[in-house]
C-alpha cells in the first residue's frame, strides 16, 4: 500500500462487523472491484483491525488472477503481520476508492 493518499475508510459498525459472513459477499471478484474503482475493505472481527487493499494495490497482488472470487478469498485471509492478532475470522466490504484509478 503507498499510503500517500489520505482515505475515508472507516471501521464498520461492530454489530455488522459481528453478523458478517463469507456467503454475503456474493459473485464478486477482483475483476469487480477493479472495475467499480473499489478498495477491499478488510477487518479482523477478533481486534478490529482494519486494512485497505486499493485498487492498485489489488492489481498489484492479484495480476493476471483477477477472476478469483472475493467470497474465495476472504475465506483465505487471517489477521497476520506484526500488527495482527492471528484471528482467522475476517470481515471485507468495499469500500470506494479515494485516490485516481484507474
Ligand atoms: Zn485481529
Amino acid at each position: 500500500m503507498s499510503g500517500s493518499e489520505p482515505s475515508t475508510l472507516k471501521l464498520p459498525p461492530a454489530r455488522a462487523l459481528r453478523a458478517f459472513r463469507p456467503g454475503q459477499v456474493g459473485d464478486d471478484t477482483v475483476a469487480t472491484y477493479l472495475g467499480k474503482g473499489w478498495s477491499l475493505a478488510i477487518c479482523c472481527k477478533a481486534c478490529e483491525r482494519l486494512v485497505e487493499w486499493t485498487p492498485p494495490e489489488l492489481a498489484h497482488r492479484f495480476g493476471d488472477r483477477t477472476t478469483l472470487r472475493i467470497g474465495a478469498l476472504v475465506e483465505r485471509l487471517a489477521c497476520s503481520g506484526e500488527a495482527g492478532c492471528g484471528g482467522r475470522e475476517i470481515a471485507v466490504f468495499p469500500h470506494l476508492y479515494d485516490g485516481v484509478w484507474p
